[in-house]
């Protein structure tokens, strides 16, 4: 299956693709989680992409495509894209890059959430650097005896949150559109609790005859 999620800044992407990505076995291609690793690493992807990361800014397209490309030829079983991609240069070589593997999207997923829970989730949200599992303060949070290791991600503070989201709605959402008109966006109500965002996902993949025969 080959899956992509789409949403603004913290509506919930990772959260969903890390519980779709185990139940259909997917492999999880996050291309924040990929930037951010290379700048911990300090490699020449990370040295160049640091400063974006932590200004809230993209990354230039060149570089996540690259990167991307190398992931999906690592996902034979398939993948579950998550945060890529964000502008509609990122989203024609993508589609090139599929149509070249013979490997059609079967579903993109909007998150959809209200900005003033954007704001509230991405000021909120912790991170276990042990597991990469993601916690929120409020919503989803995290056993006592973790609770002391959680980090908060550079670009999650009130300021660039709203900078990431005024990208999000000035450069993503021609994203949207460009789906749209493939006629393969299906847009899920992200307010819920995640096991009820989970279960609406699952419920659409499940009655889509191409996922079920998988
Ligand atoms: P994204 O990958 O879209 O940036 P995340 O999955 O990291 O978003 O979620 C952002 C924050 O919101 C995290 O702290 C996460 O725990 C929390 N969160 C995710 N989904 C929900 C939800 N449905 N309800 C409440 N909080 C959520
Ligand atoms: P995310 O983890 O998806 O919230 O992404 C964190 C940051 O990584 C973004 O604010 C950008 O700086 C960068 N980034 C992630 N994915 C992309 C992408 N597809 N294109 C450009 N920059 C990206």
């Amino acid at each position: 299956m080959h899956l992509m999620l789409l949403g603004a800044p913290a509506s919930g992407k990772g959260t969903q693709a890390t519980r779709l990505a185990q139940r259909f076995g997917l492999v999880h291609i996050s291309t924040g989680e990929m930037l951010r690793q290379a700048c911990v690493e300090g490699s020449d992807l990370g040295i160049l992409a640091a400063e974006y990361l932590s200004d809230g800014q993209l990354v230039p397209d060149h570089l996540v495509v690259e990167l991307v490309l190398d992931a999906i030829d690592r996902a034979p079983g398939g993948f579950i894209m998550d945060g890529f991609p964000r502008t509609l240069r990122q989203a024609k070589a993508f589609d090139t890059m599929l149509q070249q593997r013979d490997l059609p999207l079967d579903a993109v997923i909007l998150i959809e959430v209200a900005d003033c829970t954007l704001i509230e989730r991405g000021t909120g949200r912790r991170i276990d650097p042990v597991t990469g599992q993601i916690y929120h303060l409020l919503f989803a949070p995290p056993p006592a005896e973790i609770a002391g290791r959680l980090e908060q991600r550079d670009d999650d503070s009130a300021q660039v949150v709203k900078e990431r989201l005024y990208i999000y709605q000035h450069t993503t959402s021609e994203v949207v559109t460009h789906y749209q008109q493939q006629n393969l966006l299906t847009r899920v109500d992200g307010s819920g609790p995640p096991d009820k965002v989970f279960d609406h996902i699952f419920g659409l993949l499940s009655l889509n005859p191409r996922q079920a025969e998988q």
